[in-house]
């Protein structure tokens, strides 16, 4: 559960499978959304 806070933080996802839902990483500004969002939920640009 910390684990996934402290990868939020961190611009590179590292994709290991660790069960929980997909995510996203938005090319714009880096964060990191849900993969079911069709725009950033950040700054807005599309996914
Ligand atoms: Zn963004």
């Amino acid at each position: 559960m910390m684990e996934e806070m402290q990868n939020a933080n961190q611009q590179q996802a590292n994709n290991r499978s660790s069960g929980s839902e997909e995510k996203q990483v938005c090319s714009n500004c880096g964060w990191q959304n849900i993969a079911r969002n069709n725009y950033c939920n950040d700054c807005g640009s599309e996914l």
